[in-house]
């Protein structure tokens, strides 16, 4: 009998691995702006042509990379944030698993620019559905420049399969709110077909929740501060009478990243039980810090949902925070909450 089994080359696989990581725009928002994060930048420039399907720029003024680690950024599994199975397990860093540029250059038209504070000039890349096109030497700032063209250009069912602009841009502006409120000290701003949509400056994070949702957001935010030693808990929920018949202000982040979890909400349900009219949901933007050691981010690509060591007394610890604050802010309504 032959045999019959082959490994798949480098570019079919990296098309596979982008149906996992990218499924819209948004995703690759999401990717680049990570990245950014993860290069320590202080501003991150956002630029979209036709709600993403044309273009998606980001602009960072980041630590950059060298010439032969601009090349070796497209590659799988290629990644400079850990280096052995235990750095899973203290995760600094948005990324990880060294799979986003690659997948995103297997199915789109990727221009990178980027360069080091310490070099005179920067790389210049073009790579196409794996292929690189060419790479040469060029004049730029300082920081990384990356910009995603044509997605699914060679997948149509894929490209097909998108929505409408409308639709698209706001699940692209969805991610980038994600992003800019689990990082309010960097400055953020996104453009859409030449004009400019948001422009956030650096900031505290209660400033950065009222730049994001409006300046009427301001006095309806009842301050949640709690620190045991396995869970730090710091944000805001939404006074009772503001809340929504959508789901669409609830955002927990756990040690900066923005994840799902319908358990912990479940704990903000039941602190606010008894104060919310029949069908409408709270509102929260909590910020959970815990030891990376307790939590596992690798269950999925895209990194939403995460295993917690202990749910159960993180649970208990949310809930018991946020019905005191919310207790604290019956008794005492006229408290100052501009600090
Ligand atoms: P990961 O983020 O999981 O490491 P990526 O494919 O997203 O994987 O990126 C690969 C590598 O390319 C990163 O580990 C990083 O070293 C480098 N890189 C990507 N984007 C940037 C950026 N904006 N600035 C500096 N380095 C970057
Ligand atoms: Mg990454």
């Amino acid at each position: 009998m032959s045999d019959i089994i082959q490994l798949l080359p480098d570019h079919v696989a990296n098309q596979i691995a982008a149906g996992e990581v990218v499924q819209r725009p948004a995703s690759v928002v999401k990717e680049l702006l990570e990245n950014a994060i993860d290069a320590n930048a202080s501003e991150i420039k956002l630029i979209l042509k036709d709600a993403g399907k044309t273009l998606v720029q980001v602009i960072d003024n980041g630590k950059g990379m060298s010439v032969t680690d601009a090349r070796l950024s497209f590659e799988r599994h290629a990644t400079s944030k850990i280096r052995s199975a235990e750095d899973l397990f203290q995760l600094h860093t948005k990324g990880f698993r060294g799979e986003a540029l690659a997948s995103i250059a297997a199915i789109a038209h990727v221009e990178l620019k980027t360069k080091q504070d310490r070099d005179e000039l920067g790389t210049h890349i073009l790579i196409e559905g794996s292929t690189v096109k060419s790479q040469e030497v060029v004049v730029t700032p300082k920081g990384t420049s990356v910009s995603v063209k044509n997605l699914f250009f060679n997948i149509p069912a894929r490209r097909n399969f998108l929505k409408s602009n409308t639709v698209e841009l706001r699940h692209v502006s969805d991610e980038f709110h994600r992003v800019a409120l689990a990082h309010p000290n960097i400055g953020f701003s996104m453009y859409h077909n030449g004009s400019e949509l948001f422009s956030l400056q650096s900031s505290n994070y209660r400033q950065r929740v009222v730049n994001v949702f409006g300046t009427k957001t301001n006095e309806k935010l009842v301050p949640v501060e709690e620190e045991t030693e396995v869970l730090k808990v710091s944000g805001f929920v939404g006074k009772p009478e503001f809340s929504k018949k959508t789901k669409s202000e609830q955002f927990f982040f756990v040690n900066h990243r923005f994840v799902k979890s319908p358990y912990l909400n479940h704990a903000i349900n039941a602190a606010f039980e008894g104060l919310l009219k029949e069908g409408y949901h709270p509102s929260y933007f909590l910020n959970l810090t815990v030891d990376p050691k307790t939590i596992d981010i690798n269950i999925h690509p895209t990194k939403t949902e995460i295993k917690f060591d202990d749910e159960h007394t993180l649970y208990a610890i949310l809930r018991s925070s946020v019905k005191h604050s919310l207790g604290q802010f019956n008794i005492a309504p006229v408290l100052d909450f501009e600090s």
